[in-house]
C-alpha cells in the first residue's frame, strides 16, 4: 500500500482533538493521553501500569500510520479520517518517525513543568521516554517498515507495544515488538463482519497462528460490548487455544469520542459484566485443559486480565 495525503479537512479534525503529526508526510502521530496527565502528577496509573509496570508519564503513545482499513463500531476515532486524499506521498522513515515523537512528546509534556500539581521526579522521568505504545490510531502493520520502526525505538532504550487488528498476518512473521497485542473483537465471522465492516476473518485466524509461535509475550484483547459481541465464551476460547498468548485482556468497549456517534451508552458493559464474561471464556479454555485464570482487574478502566499460567515469557523490565 502506498500512502495518500490526508486531506486538510481530517489533518485539522485529528489535530483538534489532540493528535500531533510527529514526520513530514502526515502519517505518523503522537498524542498523550490522560493517565499520562494523572502520572505526571503522581495521581495514578493506567491500567498497563498495573498489569505490566508500564509508567504512563514515560510511556509514549504514538501511530506510524493514521490510516485502518477496518471500520470498526466501537473506533473511538473519527473512521473518516482513515480514508485516504488522493495525492500520493512516501513513506517517512523510521528514524524520522522516532526522532519526531520525542521532539513531539517532549514539547507536549514541557506544559507541565511549570505546574504545581506535577511531580519534580515524575516529570524528569518523563522527559525521558522509556515505552512506545504502537497502537494511538490506524493499523501500524500498513506501515512497510514496522520492524524497523521497533528496533528504532529499541535502540532508544525504549520497550514498545504493537496492537494490531490481525489483518496482515505476514507483517506478524517478522516484528519482534516487546509485546504483541492481536485485537479479537469476536467469536465468528459473522458477528466479525458486524463489528469490523470488513473482511478479513480468513487473516485474523492466521494471525492467530503466527501469535502462537512467536517468543515474544503475547496478548490478546477482547473488547467487550453489551448486545453486540458478548456472546459464545466457548468460541473466543476456541481462537484463544489457536493463539496460546500469554495474556487476555477482555475489556469493555468505553462510550467516548466518535464511537458515541454509532453506538448507544448501553453497549458499555459494568465491570461486573465484563468480569463474569472474561470468567466463562476461562472456564471454557479450563475444561479444555488450558492452564488459564484470571490474575488481575481494573474497575476504573473496566479490564480483566487473564493470565496463561504455563507460560514461561519473561516479566517486563519495570518502567
Ligand atoms: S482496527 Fe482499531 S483503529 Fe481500526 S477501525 Fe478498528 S478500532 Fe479503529
Amino acid at each position: 500500500m502506498e500512502p495518500k495525503a490526508i486531506s486538510n479537512y481530517h489533518e485539522a479534525t485529528l489535530e483538534k482533538q489532540g493528535y500531533h503529526f510527529v514526520a513530514p508526510h502526515k502519517h505518523s502521530a503522537v498524542k498523550t493521553c490522560l493517565w499520562l496527565r494523572r502520572s505526571i502528577r503522581a495521581e495514578g496509573n493506567c491500567y498497563k501500569g498495573k498489569f505490566y509496570g508500564i509508567s504512563a508519564h514515560r510511556c509514549v503513545q504514538m501511530t506510524p500510520c493514521i490510516f485502518c482499513n477496518q471500520r470498526c463500531i466501537h473506533c473511538w476515532r473519527p473512521l473518516e479520517a482513515f480514508n485516504m486524499g488522493e495525492e500520493a506521498v512516501a513513506w517517512d522513515t523510521p528514524l524520522e518517525i522516532v526522532e519526531g515523537c520525542m521532539k513531539e512528546q517532549r514539547r507536549l509534556i514541557s506544559g507541565f513543568k511549570g505546574s504545581s500539581k506535577t511531580s519534580k521526579a515524575a516529570f524528569a522521568e518523563a522527559e525521558e521516554p522509556k515505552h512506545a505504545a504502537i497502537s494511538l490510531i490506524g493499523e501500524p502493520t500498513l506501515y512497510p517498515h514496522l520492524q524497523e520502526l521497533i528496533q528504532e525505538f529499541h535502540s532508544h532504550g525504549m520497550t514498545t507495544f504493537v496492537v494490531t487488528n490481525g489483518t496482515n498476518p505476514a507483517v506478524l512473521r517478522e516484528i519482534h515488538p516487546s509485546q504483541l497485542y492481536i485485537s479479537l473483537n469476536a467469536p465468528d465471522e459473522a458477528i466479525y463482519k458486524r463489528v469490523a465492516h470488513a473482511d478479513y476473518w480468513a487473516q485474523i485466524q492466521e494471525s492467530l497462528e503466527v501469535m502462537k509461535r512467536m517468543k515474544e509475550r503475547t496478548v490478546i484483547r477482547i473488547t467487550a460490548m453489551a448486545g453486540t459481541n458478548m456472546v459464545d465464551p466457548g468460541g473466543y476460547a476456541k481462537l484463544l487455544e489457536t493463539a496460546n498468548p500469554d495474556f487476555v485482556e477482555v475489556k469493555a468497549y468505553m462510550h467516548i469520542g466518535y464511537s458515541r456517534k454509532r453506538l448507544s451508552r448501553a453497549v458499555m458493559p459494568s465491570h461486573t459484566e465484563v468480569k463474569e464474561f472474561a470468567g466463562e471464556i476461562t472456564e471454557h479454555l479450563t475444561s479444555s485443559g488450558y492452564n488459564y485464570k484470571i490474575v488481575d482487574e481494573s474497575e476504573i478502566s473496566r479490564v480483566v486480565l487473564i493470565s496463561n499460567l504455563s507460560s514461561e515469557v519473561e516479566a517486563l523490565p519495570k518502567l
